[in-house]
């Protein structure tokens, strides 16, 4: 029984459907215990709509640290041309959701996923 779970993690909205989400792998197929949070190892409820942003806030942060090794000249899944435009047009994506008048993130903003937009462009795209 879930009894307690009753409404989303995030927003505190009742509503239901509510998700059980657990993050098994990252935006790179990796998977995730030795990267992530163990707090994200537990599977938590969310409703539709902050499920779908906990994905962004997921993509978000693997797109992020792999940004940070490129920079650093370390080995990173950005250095593949392939991974490097996924990642691209998934900061896309995600900041045209988040442009959407009410789609404000729990666990994003704005802000943050233009800077990071901004700097991947700044970037020689890899070849
Ligand atoms: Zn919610």
């Amino acid at each position: 029984m879930d009894s307690g779970n009753h409404s989303c993690q995030a927003c505190g909205a009742p509503s239901s459907p509510l998700t059980k989400l657990s993050l098994g792998k990252d935006f790179f197929g990796r998977p995730y215990d030795r990267l992530s949070p163990s707090s994200d190892q537990n599977p938590r409820w969310y409703c539709a709509s902050c499920s779908l942003h906990k994905h962004f806030q997921r993509d978000f942060r693997d797109i992020l640290s792999e940004f940070d090794k490129l920079r650093c000249g370390l080995s990173s899944e950005l250095s593949k041309a392939g991974e490097f435009q996924r990642a691209s047009l998934r900061l896309h994506e995600i900041m045209m959701i988040l442009n959407v008048p009410q789609q404000t993130s729990p666990f994003l903003n704005n802000r943050d996923v233009t800077v990071l937009m901004e700097r991947l462009n700044t970037l020689t795209m890899p070849v």
